[in-house]
């Protein structure tokens, strides 16, 4: 059966970070494609005041970084759909295409994964697989206060760019190049559209 990555995220932007671990979750599970999902209301965000840029803008950098890949797709579906964009919500509509899935995320995110929204159903649902990041500990993972959660994850060592997007968006405000860091259409679209310098 081939099984389908779903690689969820804020994108703001998208960055060669992005790229790796989901290069390296498609060689590790032999995947038929990872898809980027740009949250359209990445609740755990703006619930803090986080400004995010608009999802046209995320969504079109992920379609610049992905349109020469062939095993990488972005889907606009957690944009389209009104309200906080909750993971368990995008498995079970792409189950209706797809036949399995894996849920991919960086261990820093998949930390806070009790307060998700029905994080049993979700684990239930579908596959889970952790790619580690720099600065993030993978045994966090034995904290979230989830049931045998260590056997319901699966946890991919990769070493992955130290790079975020909080980084690359403090680099435009400087001034200074992300050349090597982002993709270079990515590069060109901040520039064109002149994001992230306010
Ligand atoms: P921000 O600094 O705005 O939070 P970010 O770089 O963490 O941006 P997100 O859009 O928040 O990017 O992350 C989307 C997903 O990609 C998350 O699951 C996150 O853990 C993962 N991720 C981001 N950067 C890396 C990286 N360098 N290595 C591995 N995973 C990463
Ligand atoms: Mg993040």
């Amino acid at each position: 059966m081939n099984l389908v990555g779903l690689f969820g995220g804020t994108f703001d932007p998208i960055h060669n970070g992005h790229v790796v671990a989901a290069n390296a979750a498609a060689d590790k599970l032999n995947l038929e494609k990872v898809i980027f999902v740009p949250a359209g209301n990445p609740y755990f965000k703006t619930r803090e005041g986080e400004l995010v840029t608009c999802s046209e803008d995320r969504l079109k950098m992920v379609e610049l970084a992905v349109e020469e890949r062939l095993n990488f797709d972005v889907s606009d579906i957690e944009i389209r759909r009104e309200g906080p964009s909750f993971t368990l919500d995008t498995v079970r509509q792409f189950k209706e295409v797809a036949e399995q899935l894996v849920v991919i995320i960086g261990i820093d995110a998949l930390v806070s994964l009790a307060d998700w929204y029905k994080p049993g159903a979700l684990l239930e649902e579908c596959r889970m697989l952790a790619v580690t990041r720099p600065g993030a500990d993978p045994k966090l993972i034995s904290r979230i206060p989830i049931a045998e959660i260590e056997k319901k994850i699966e946890v991919l060592d990769v070493d992955t760019p130290n790079i975020s997007s909080t980084k690359v968006r403090q680099l435009v405000r400087k001034g200074l190049s992300l050349e090597g860091i982002v993709p270079q259409k990515v590069i060109d679209y901040i520039n064109q559209r002149q994001l992230y310098i306010g």
